[in-house]
């Protein structure tokens, strides 16, 4: 088990759930940061003690210098910040649960500085795969999935004798709320029955990831790099009760999944104790209450977003950030009120066909491009 954690994203959904297992593990916490949520951090501070902190949004940085200072905790202004925080000398894991492209760079400046990171922030996977994949090569360390499919699928390819006879993955999908609607239903639905997540408690990007399918067109993506696969041998199956978190396939057809209640704070807690186990303020799964397991599969003619990430990923280079850039700056404009639901589908899958992503994979290359896939967004609304 980590002894230490730095935790980029403290105030958010993973990031109060990290916290809630450092509480019981007796975790020291380094190093917390969020965006703008002083109240809810400066709780954290009092409680965890951290060294350092980090507040991304300059405002809300410099609004907090006074407190900072009252609470004996040495303070961090802007988005170098997350980098400066994710480098810092000393024994810790880095627990990254930013949300979106802002992560990325984090993730690669504490795999860079010889740091085991456990991953919640799929879009720097998703932006930066091959980057995020190299570096975690070339620095020989752990990346440790806290994506509840992704743990599973991890937590299934255990036994290195198997995990070399892979056959294909199965990566379940709860389907949101608006599993089975038509297209044309989908054009009247609203924003709160959007942010309504059958069966998880999220962040509101990923929430509406969720309900356009954009998420498990991301994980798709995620588990490509992560299990070093051909997009094909990942297969989408809709199972509405998030039992199982997700399966693997060997040569032979024998399949192994991983199952649980659907709390994020098991797979945050296997990150962090791995390769060992530990009790966990999970509840046990009780079989005799579960009705039924039903599968099926996806629509991606009527969920957009999901045609586009797949397609996306079969194009390769960057056309994954190209369909992440466009769907963050979408989304963003739905939670504004600028945009509608059926827009995001619409919108993320146009900037496929709209430009040519196949330049270099640099961090450049990859933050011009998500630059401009925001832009394409943008200029659809005039
Ligand atoms: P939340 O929106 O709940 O939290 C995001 C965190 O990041 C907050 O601490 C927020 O600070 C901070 N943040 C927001 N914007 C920025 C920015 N531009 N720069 C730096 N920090 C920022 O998200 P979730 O916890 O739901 O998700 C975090 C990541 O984990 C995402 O990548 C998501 O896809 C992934 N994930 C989440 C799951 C879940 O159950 N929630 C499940 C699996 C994966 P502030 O509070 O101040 O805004
Ligand atoms: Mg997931």
């Amino acid at each position: 088990m980590y002894k230490n954690i730095i935790l980029l994203g403290s105030t958010g959904s993973i990031g109060t759930q990290t916290l809630d297992v450092c509480r019981k593990h007796n975790i020291n916490v380094v190093a917390l940061s969020a965006n703008s949520n002083t109240t809810l951090l400066r709780q954290q501070i009092a409680e965890f003690q951290p060294e350092y902190v980090c507040l991304t949004n300059e405002e809300a940085g410099n609004n907090f210098k006074a407190q900072a200072e009252e609470l004996g905790v040495k303070l961090i202004i802007g988005k170098q910040g997350l980098v400066q925080l994710a480098q810092l000398d000393c024994d810790a894991v880095v627990l990254n649960a930013v949300v979106g492209i802002a992560g990325l760079e984090a993730t690669l400046a504490a795999i860079n500085s010889g740091k085991d990171v456990a991953l919640a922030n799929k879009e720097s996977l998703v932006t930066g795969g091959k980057l995020v994949m190299d570096a975690v090569k070339r620095n020989g360390v752990k990346l440790l999935p806290v994506d509840s499919e992704h743990s599973a699928i991890f937590q299934c390819l255990q036994d290195p004798y198997s995990a070399k006879k892979l056959n294909k993955i199965i990566l379940t999908a709860s389907g949101g709320p608006f599993f089975g609607y038509t297209k044309e239903q989908l054009e009247t639905v609203t924003k709160a029955q959007a942010l309504k997540h059958p069966n998880w408690s999220m962040g509101s990007k990923i929430t509406i990831d969720s309900a356009t399918l954009m998420n498990k067109g991301l994980e798709l993506i995620e588990a490509v790099w992560l299990f070093d696969l051909k997009p094909e041998d990942v297969q989408i199956v809709v199972h509405r009760q998030s039992i199982i978190h997700s399966a693997v396939q060997f040569v032979d057809n024998s399949v192994i999944a991983q199952m649980g209640v659907p709390d994020m704070r098991l797979p945050i807690q296997y990150a962090i104790t791995y390769p060992d186990r530990f009790e966990c303020p999970v509840d046990s799964l009780d079989f005799f209450a579960m009705k039924d397991l039903t599968f099926a599969p996806a629509d991606p003619d009527t969920f957009l977003c999901l045609k586009a990430a797949v397609e996306a990923i079969g194009k390769g280079g960057l056309y994954p950030c190209a369909v992440n850039g466009a769907n963050e700056r979408a989304v963003q404009l739905f939670l504004e009120d600028k945009i509608a639901f059926a827009d995001i589908g619409r919108i993320v899958y146009k900037v496929l066909s709209h430009f040519n992503f196949s330049s270099e994979y640099t961090l450049e290359e990859v933050f011009r491009t998500d630059k401009e896939a925001r832009a394409f967004v943008d200029a659809q609304l005039l």
